[in-house]
């Protein structure tokens, strides 16, 4: 964003660029991984299970002494997923979404379902409109499983964090939990569940 007139790059010209620009290019797999896969294709069987570790999701919401807030996302997406998928997290609004004005949100889980209901963004809209961190996280959360009758087979966890610094959790399944770290704490929370 900051070197091009664009916000997303995709595909040959996104690594072009990167090339460009001097990083190099690696092949990530590590023998475990390869071992892995290699057991999955003998079934190939698309099931993502939950909160089995098949994905990696790593949300993160910051907020500073004059109240700035700042957010990421990494992930390398589902396990055995189809050769060009796009998951959640790179799609602002989706995975994450943060407005220095309102707060922040991010989200971990079957980024499909995050996708439909750009779930981020409207826990992000919704605290704009009034909602604490925690309703937001619900309301989204309740969105999601609105609209997808599939939802007791997948997860989706989400966390928030508004202008105050409050912060508020929310996943479909248990056993979805985050770190809170502040100058006097560092604790790991168990997120409130729908199921
Ligand atoms: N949300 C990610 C995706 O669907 C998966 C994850 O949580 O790691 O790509």
């Amino acid at each position: 964003m900051e070197d091009t007139p664009h916000v997303m790059m995709a595909g040959e010209g996104a690594l072009a660029l990167a090339l460009d620009m001097g990083m190099e290019k690696e092949n990530l797999l590590t023998e475990d991984s390869e071992k892995a896969w290699k057991k999955w294709l003998e079934k190939s069987q698309y099931k993502p299970i939950i909160n089995i570790e098949n994905h990696d999701t790593i949300g993160l919401l910051a907020i500073d002494d004059n109240g700035d807030i700042a957010g990421a996302c990494t992930t390398s997406g589902l396990a055995y997923k189809m050769n060009g998928r796009v998951g959640d997290s790179p799609i602002i609004g989706s995975g994450l979404y943060v407005d220095n004005a309102v707060g922040g949100a991010v989200c971990t889980g079957l980024g499909e379902e995050v996708i439909k209901s750009v779930a981020s963004f409207l826990a992000v809209e919704k605290m704009r409109d009034g909602a604490s961190p925690q309703e937001a996280c619900q309301i989204a959360i309740d969105r999601i499983m609105e609209k997808s009758p599939h939802y007791k087979d997948f997860q989706v966890g989400i966390i928030a964090l508004n202008k105050s610094g409050e912060i508020g959790s929310y996943a479909i399944h248990p056993y979805f939990n985050y770190a809170h770290h502040t100058v006097q704490e560092n604790v790991l929370i168990d997120s409130k569940s729908a199921l």
